[in-house]
Protein backbone atom coordinates (compact mmCIF):
# COMPACT_ATOMS: atom_id res chain seq x y z
CA UNK A 1 0.00 0.00 0.00
CA UNK A 2 2.11 2.84 0.88
CA UNK A 3 5.13 1.51 -0.83
CA UNK A 4 3.00 1.75 -3.89
CA UNK A 5 1.57 5.11 -2.85
CA UNK A 6 5.40 6.18 -2.62
CA UNK A 7 6.49 4.85 -6.09
CA UNK A 8 3.66 5.93 -8.21
CA UNK A 9 4.79 9.76 -7.19
CA UNK A 10 7.90 8.85 -7.47
CA UNK A 11 10.53 10.41 -9.81
CA UNK A 12 10.71 8.08 -13.14
CA UNK A 13 14.61 7.18 -12.06
CA UNK A 14 13.07 5.72 -8.92
CA UNK A 15 10.62 4.30 -10.93
CA UNK A 16 13.14 1.86 -13.38
CA UNK A 17 15.19 1.05 -10.52
CA UNK A 18 12.14 -0.77 -8.90
CA UNK A 19 11.22 -2.14 -11.96
CA UNK A 20 14.79 -3.43 -12.46
CA UNK A 21 14.73 -4.92 -9.05
CA UNK A 22 11.38 -6.98 -9.71
CA UNK A 23 13.45 -7.82 -12.88
CA UNK A 24 16.52 -9.13 -11.09
CA UNK A 25 14.20 -10.74 -8.54
CA UNK A 26 11.82 -12.99 -10.41
CA UNK A 27 14.94 -14.34 -12.81
CA UNK A 28 16.61 -15.22 -9.47
CA UNK A 29 13.38 -17.05 -8.25
CA UNK A 30 13.29 -18.77 -11.69
CA UNK A 31 17.01 -20.16 -11.43
CA UNK A 32 16.63 -20.80 -7.77
CA UNK A 33 13.30 -23.52 -9.00
CA UNK A 34 15.46 -24.44 -12.08
CA UNK A 35 18.48 -25.87 -9.53
CA UNK A 36 15.49 -27.70 -7.23
CA UNK A 37 14.33 -28.67 -10.16
CA UNK A 38 17.32 -29.97 -11.43
CA UNK A 39 18.15 -31.34 -7.74
CA UNK A 40 14.99 -33.45 -7.78
CA UNK A 41 15.49 -34.78 -11.43
CA UNK A 42 19.06 -35.53 -10.78
CA UNK A 43 18.63 -37.40 -7.82
CA UNK A 44 15.51 -39.09 -9.02
CA UNK A 45 17.05 -41.29 -11.77
CA UNK A 46 20.07 -41.82 -10.27
CA UNK A 47 18.12 -43.50 -7.40
CA UNK A 48 16.22 -45.90 -9.69
CA UNK A 49 19.33 -47.57 -10.91
CA UNK A 50 21.32 -47.28 -7.61
CA UNK A 51 18.29 -49.55 -5.98
CA UNK A 52 18.47 -51.96 -8.28
CA UNK A 53 22.41 -52.27 -8.10
CA UNK A 54 22.03 -52.58 -4.50
CA UNK A 55 19.46 -55.05 -4.75
CA UNK A 56 21.46 -57.27 -6.88
CA UNK A 57 24.28 -57.05 -4.16
CA UNK A 58 22.11 -57.73 -1.55
CA UNK A 59 20.99 -60.84 -3.65
CA UNK A 60 24.07 -62.03 -4.43
CA UNK A 61 25.30 -61.73 -0.50
CA UNK A 62 22.44 -63.22 0.61
CA UNK A 63 22.58 -66.80 -2.12
CA UNK A 64 26.17 -67.23 -2.72
CA UNK A 65 27.74 -69.21 0.06
CA UNK A 66 31.38 -69.69 -1.41
CA UNK A 67 33.08 -66.49 -1.81
CA UNK A 68 36.13 -66.05 -0.58
CA UNK A 69 36.35 -63.49 2.55
CA UNK A 70 38.07 -60.99 0.20
CA UNK A 71 35.17 -60.99 -2.56
CA UNK A 72 32.53 -61.41 0.27
CA UNK A 73 33.83 -58.02 2.18
CA UNK A 74 34.26 -56.14 -1.47
CA UNK A 75 30.74 -56.81 -1.98
CA UNK A 76 29.92 -55.99 1.30
CA UNK A 77 31.63 -52.43 1.01
CA UNK A 78 29.54 -51.91 -2.38
CA UNK A 79 26.21 -52.49 -0.88
CA UNK A 80 26.72 -50.02 1.88
CA UNK A 81 28.24 -47.54 -0.35
CA UNK A 82 24.79 -47.79 -2.64
CA UNK A 83 22.62 -47.87 0.59
CA UNK A 84 24.78 -44.89 1.88
CA UNK A 85 23.96 -42.90 -1.48
CA UNK A 86 20.25 -44.09 -1.93
CA UNK A 87 19.53 -41.84 1.63
CA UNK A 88 21.82 -39.13 0.47
CA UNK A 89 19.00 -39.12 -2.63
CA UNK A 90 16.06 -39.55 -0.69
CA UNK A 91 17.18 -36.77 1.35
CA UNK A 92 18.22 -34.63 -1.73
CA UNK A 93 15.04 -35.15 -3.06
CA UNK A 94 12.56 -34.80 -0.12
CA UNK A 95 14.30 -31.65 0.90
CA UNK A 96 14.02 -30.39 -2.82
CA UNK A 97 10.73 -31.34 -2.49
CA UNK A 98 10.00 -29.23 0.91
CA UNK A 99 11.56 -26.11 -0.78
CA UNK A 100 8.84 -25.90 -3.69
CA UNK A 101 5.88 -26.88 -0.93
CA UNK A 102 5.90 -30.25 -2.50
CA UNK A 103 6.44 -32.40 0.49
CA UNK A 104 3.12 -33.57 1.33
CA UNK A 105 3.09 -34.71 5.14
CA UNK A 106 0.23 -37.57 4.91
CA UNK A 107 -1.13 -37.01 8.60
CA UNK A 108 -3.14 -39.73 10.42
CA UNK A 109 -3.88 -40.18 14.35
CA UNK A 110 -1.15 -43.02 15.81
CA UNK A 111 0.12 -43.90 19.21
CA UNK A 112 3.39 -42.11 19.24
CA UNK A 113 5.04 -45.11 21.80
CA UNK A 114 4.16 -47.57 19.44
CA UNK A 115 6.30 -45.30 16.49
CA UNK A 116 9.08 -45.16 19.00
CA UNK A 117 9.30 -49.18 19.80
CA UNK A 118 9.09 -49.99 16.09
CA UNK A 119 11.95 -47.20 15.30
CA UNK A 120 13.88 -48.76 18.64
CA UNK A 121 13.69 -52.13 17.43
CA UNK A 122 14.99 -52.07 13.91
CA UNK A 123 18.04 -49.65 15.11
CA UNK A 124 18.59 -52.34 17.67
CA UNK A 125 19.34 -54.63 15.08
CA UNK A 126 21.44 -52.96 12.41
CA UNK A 127 23.47 -51.00 14.89
CA UNK A 128 23.72 -53.58 17.85
CA UNK A 129 23.96 -50.67 20.54
CA UNK A 130 21.76 -50.57 23.52
CA UNK A 131 18.83 -48.25 23.16
CA UNK A 132 16.05 -48.10 25.79
CA UNK A 133 13.06 -46.52 25.96
CA UNK A 134 11.68 -44.35 28.90
CA UNK A 135 7.99 -43.84 29.00
CA UNK A 136 5.68 -41.91 31.44
CA UNK A 137 2.16 -42.27 29.53
CA UNK A 138 1.21 -45.40 28.56
CA UNK A 139 -0.29 -44.08 24.64
CA UNK A 140 0.40 -41.17 23.27
CA UNK A 141 -1.30 -39.85 21.03
CA UNK A 142 -0.21 -37.64 17.96
CA UNK A 143 -1.50 -36.85 14.72
CA UNK A 144 1.76 -37.37 12.25
CA UNK A 145 3.15 -38.92 9.15
CA UNK A 146 3.89 -42.29 10.48
CA UNK A 147 6.45 -42.68 8.18
CA UNK A 148 8.82 -38.93 8.09
CA UNK A 149 8.48 -39.51 11.58
CA UNK A 150 10.42 -42.51 11.91
CA UNK A 151 12.97 -41.41 9.13
CA UNK A 152 13.16 -38.15 11.76
CA UNK A 153 13.69 -40.71 14.47
CA UNK A 154 16.18 -43.00 12.78
CA UNK A 155 18.62 -39.80 11.51
CA UNK A 156 18.53 -38.85 15.26
CA UNK A 157 19.56 -42.59 16.78
CA UNK A 158 21.88 -42.71 13.47
CA UNK A 159 23.44 -39.71 14.68
CA UNK A 160 23.88 -41.07 18.24
CA UNK A 161 24.86 -44.27 17.03
CA UNK A 162 28.00 -42.47 15.08
CA UNK A 163 28.59 -39.80 17.70
CA UNK A 164 29.11 -42.11 20.92
CA UNK A 165 31.35 -45.29 21.94
CA UNK A 166 29.91 -48.72 21.41
CA UNK A 167 29.58 -49.30 24.99
CA UNK A 168 27.66 -46.47 26.17
CA UNK A 169 23.81 -46.25 25.59
CA UNK A 170 21.04 -44.38 24.04
CA UNK A 171 17.96 -43.59 25.54
CA UNK A 172 14.70 -42.49 23.95
CA UNK A 173 12.56 -40.47 26.21
CA UNK A 174 8.69 -40.28 25.81
CA UNK A 175 6.31 -38.09 27.77
CA UNK A 176 3.44 -35.80 27.09
CA UNK A 177 3.12 -32.08 28.92
CA UNK A 178 -0.50 -30.94 28.27
CA UNK A 179 -1.17 -30.88 24.71
CA UNK A 180 2.77 -31.49 23.65
CA UNK A 181 4.46 -34.68 23.18
CA UNK A 182 7.82 -34.84 23.40
CA UNK A 183 10.55 -36.91 22.44
CA UNK A 184 13.90 -37.19 23.36
CA UNK A 185 16.99 -38.34 21.86
CA UNK A 186 19.82 -38.96 24.71
CA UNK A 187 23.65 -40.07 23.69
CA UNK A 188 27.06 -40.42 26.29
CA UNK A 189 28.78 -39.70 23.38
CA UNK A 190 31.39 -36.40 22.55
CA UNK A 191 29.04 -33.67 22.27
CA UNK A 192 28.39 -30.62 20.12
CA UNK A 193 30.65 -27.53 20.91
CA UNK A 194 28.14 -24.36 21.74
CA UNK A 195 28.78 -22.16 19.24
CA UNK A 196 27.79 -24.93 16.61
CA UNK A 197 24.51 -25.93 17.66
CA UNK A 198 22.42 -23.54 16.46
CA UNK A 199 24.51 -24.57 13.01
CA UNK A 200 24.08 -28.55 13.02
CA UNK A 201 20.58 -27.64 11.53
CA UNK A 202 21.90 -26.51 8.55
CA UNK A 203 22.17 -28.41 5.30
CA UNK A 204 25.54 -29.81 4.59
CA UNK A 205 27.04 -28.49 7.70
CA UNK A 206 28.93 -30.76 9.67
CA UNK A 207 31.11 -29.64 13.14
CA UNK A 208 34.28 -30.81 12.40
CA UNK A 209 35.48 -32.31 8.81
CA UNK A 210 37.87 -34.22 10.58
CA UNK A 211 36.02 -35.59 13.19
CA UNK A 212 33.05 -36.05 11.31
CA UNK A 213 34.60 -37.94 7.90
CA UNK A 214 35.06 -41.55 9.84
CA UNK A 215 31.30 -41.01 10.13
CA UNK A 216 30.68 -40.94 6.25
CA UNK A 217 27.22 -38.22 6.59
CA UNK A 218 26.71 -35.35 4.52
CA UNK A 219 25.28 -33.03 6.79
CA UNK A 220 21.84 -33.66 5.49
CA UNK A 221 20.31 -35.77 8.16
CA UNK A 222 19.44 -33.05 10.47
CA UNK A 223 18.04 -31.01 7.99
CA UNK A 224 16.05 -33.07 7.39
CA UNK A 225 14.71 -34.10 10.71
CA UNK A 226 13.73 -30.15 10.69
CA UNK A 227 11.94 -29.62 7.46
CA UNK A 228 10.06 -32.66 8.63
CA UNK A 229 9.00 -31.99 12.57
CA UNK A 230 8.20 -28.09 11.64
CA UNK A 231 6.02 -30.00 8.89
CA UNK A 232 4.10 -31.60 11.53
CA UNK A 233 3.80 -28.12 13.20
CA UNK A 234 6.36 -29.32 15.73
CA UNK A 235 9.88 -28.39 16.99
CA UNK A 236 13.34 -29.52 17.45
CA UNK A 237 16.09 -28.52 19.67
CA UNK A 238 19.61 -29.34 20.83
CA UNK A 239 21.23 -29.35 24.23
CA UNK A 240 24.79 -30.73 24.13
CA UNK A 241 27.89 -31.08 26.51
CA UNK A 242 31.79 -31.44 25.41
CA UNK A 243 32.22 -35.30 26.00
CA UNK A 244 29.35 -35.48 28.28
CA UNK A 245 26.53 -36.08 25.74
CA UNK A 246 23.75 -34.70 23.74
CA UNK A 247 19.97 -34.29 24.16
CA UNK A 248 17.88 -33.77 20.75
CA UNK A 249 14.41 -32.27 21.73
CA UNK A 250 11.39 -32.88 19.77
CA UNK A 251 8.16 -31.63 20.54
CA UNK A 252 4.84 -32.39 18.48
CA UNK A 253 1.10 -31.39 18.98
CA UNK A 254 -0.81 -34.15 20.67
CA UNK A 255 -4.36 -35.06 19.86
CA UNK A 256 -7.20 -37.32 20.40
CA UNK A 257 -7.27 -40.82 18.98
CA UNK A 258 -11.83 -39.89 19.35
CA UNK A 259 -11.37 -36.58 18.01
P1 LIG B 1 25.91 -35.99 9.41
O1 LIG B 1 25.55 -36.77 8.22
O2 LIG B 1 27.23 -35.29 9.26
O3 LIG B 1 25.78 -36.75 10.69
P2 LIG B 1 23.74 -34.33 10.40
O4 LIG B 1 22.99 -33.23 9.73
O5 LIG B 1 22.97 -35.49 10.88
O6 LIG B 1 24.85 -34.79 9.39
O7 LIG B 1 24.54 -33.71 11.61
C1 LIG B 1 25.30 -32.52 11.43
C2 LIG B 1 26.50 -32.50 12.36
O8 LIG B 1 26.05 -32.35 13.72
C3 LIG B 1 27.31 -33.79 12.35
O9 LIG B 1 28.27 -33.75 11.34
C4 LIG B 1 27.93 -33.81 13.73
O10 LIG B 1 29.10 -33.03 13.74
C5 LIG B 1 26.91 -33.09 14.60
N1 LIG B 1 26.06 -34.03 15.38
C6 LIG B 1 24.81 -34.45 15.07
N2 LIG B 1 24.31 -35.28 16.00
C7 LIG B 1 25.27 -35.42 16.94
C8 LIG B 1 25.37 -36.13 18.18
N3 LIG B 1 24.36 -36.91 18.63
N4 LIG B 1 26.52 -36.01 18.88
C9 LIG B 1 27.52 -35.22 18.44
N5 LIG B 1 27.49 -34.52 17.28
C10 LIG B 1 26.39 -34.60 16.54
Amino acid sequence: GQAQLYLDNAPSEVKELAKTFDMMLSRLSQSWEQERQFVSNVSHELRTPLTIVHGYLQSVLRRQNNLTPTQQEALETAALEAERTIRLLQHLLDLARADSGYLHLHKEPCVLNDLVAEVVSMAKKYSGRTIKIESTTQSIEVKIDYNRLKQVLLNLIDNAVKYSEADTPIILKLNQQGQEAIIQVCDQGCGIPLQEQSRIFERFYRVDEARDRSTGGYGLGLSIVKTFVEGMGGTVTVRSRMDQGSVFTITLPACSLLE
